[in-house]
């Protein structure tokens, strides 16, 4: 029998594919794992049919179509006001998961120290691990998940090589703001400590605000891989096209590791979604589309014995069920599944410390017949 002593020990099925597969066991509404239950623009999917039948069937450019590239850097400089070069500081990835991953890879060696924050997204910390690195974390304030930079400063060292910011933030919805920039430019001024802001729900910002992107801060951009994600942006988690932006130097470095990776991503989707980007309407509309979910979503949910918290952004909200159970949001998610079939996730599974608030994360991105029909189910539920 071979003996396999496991890189990653500690890991076992993602929660996301564990709730979703427990969901569909169950025949429960599934609001656990983050994707849109409805379908993406037919243009889109006339589009990429079109460029199949065009010839475009074979490897894109390592870094990307070009005219892609040009699109992305066209929109993020009339968004964020921030200029990248699109030959020599974008690439386009099989999704932002890759493009973390690809990041963390290019420059984290054994023994450098990560800061992330807790809770946080769950592929960071595999990403570094396997790189050798040393996960550092902070948590976030418990009342409304904001950055103590104090804490941050305090786990600073020598060995300090990387932060790993999110905003809108997965799970919390917590946003970004420009005091927590200058903060981030004050603590890495002077450092060769790099950044990698994760931004894949930059499209989806409520109430009037505007995304706070990294690459807007010169001071930080110069250090800093910004991420984003279209399966986010054009509601196609299932079509993985990403891209990360970081000035040339950094981008050198990303693509030596994404050419070993991955090489280059689907080309004929590529040239659909550089055709899509033309009309901006496509991204400037999700905010509204995605408050107006949000609003009816929470405003049924205030109505239960949940106690829901404001969400700033991206398509997730936090409601507590202390008024509910007792039990641990792990036991509690499997119950509300199986019971009253409404899947949810566990928001213990994003802290390093696994620590228990009870709170779950409901994803609000479904249709307005499915977040009905959640909402039926979980009216019933009664206070103990
Ligand atoms: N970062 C965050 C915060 C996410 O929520 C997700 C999941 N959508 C990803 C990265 C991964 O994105 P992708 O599906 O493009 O790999
Ligand atoms: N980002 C999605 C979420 O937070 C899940 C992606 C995945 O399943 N890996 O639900």
């Amino acid at each position: 029998m071979i003996n396999v002593l496991s890189k990653l020990p500690n890991l076992s099925n993602s929660i996301f594919s564990t709730m979703t597969a427990l969901a569909n066991e169950c025949g429960a509404v599934n609001l656990s794992q983050g994707f849109p239950d409805f379908d993406c623009s037919p243009r889109l999917i006339d589009l990429a049919q079109f460029h199949m039948k065009k010839g475009h069937n074979q490897y894109a450019p390592m870094p990307g179509v070009l005219q892609l590239r040009e699109k992305i850097v066209e929109m993020v400089e009339k968004q964020q006001g921030a200029v990248y070069h699109p030959e020599r500081e974008i690439t386009i990835t099989a999704g932002a998961t890759q493009a973390i991953f690809t990041a963390i890879a290019s420059i984290i060696r054994p023994d450098d120290e990560v800061i992330c924050f807790d809770p946080c997204y769950d592929s960071y910390a595999p990403a570094i691990d396997l790189c050798g690195g040393m996960v550092k974390t902070v948590s976030l304030l418990p009342n409304d998940f904001s950055i103590n930079w104090d804490d941050v400063k305090k786990l600073f060292s020598h060995k300090t090589k990387l932060i790993i910011v999110n905003t809108p933030h997965n799970p919390t919805s917590a946003t970004l703001t420009d005091f927590d920039m200058n903060q981030l430019i004050k603590l890495t001024q002077g450092t060769d400590i790099f950044i990698i802001s994760d931004e894949v729900y930059d499209k989806v910002v409520f109430d009037g605000k505007k995304h706070i992107s990294v690459a807007s801060y010169p001071d930080l951009r110069e250090r800093s891989f910004v991420i984003s994600s279209f399966g986010k942006m054009f509601h196609i988690t299932g079509w993985k096209v990403g891209y990360c932006l970081a000035p040339e130097k950094l981008t050198a470095e990303f693509r030596k590791v994404h050419q070993y990776l991955v090489f280059s991503v689907n080309t004929p989707v590529q040239y659909a979604l550089a055709d899509f980007l033309a009309d901006e309407d496509e991204y400037l509309s999700l905010n509204k589309f995605f408050q107006e979910k949000r609003d009816f979503f929470s405003n049924a949910l205030r109505t239960t014995p949940f106690e829901v918290l404001p969400a700033s952004g991206s398509y997730f909200l936090l409601a507590n069920y202390e008024k509910i159970s007792e039990k641990s949001d792990l036991d509690f998610t499997k119950e509300l599944t199986i019971r009253h079939g409404v899947a949810t996730i566990p928001l213990s599974v994003f802290y390093k410390t696994r620590l228990d608030k009870h709170y779950i994360r409901f994803c609000f991105a479904k249709k307005h017949e499915t977040l009905e029909k959640a909402v039926e189910k979980l009216v019933h539920i009664k206070q103990v």
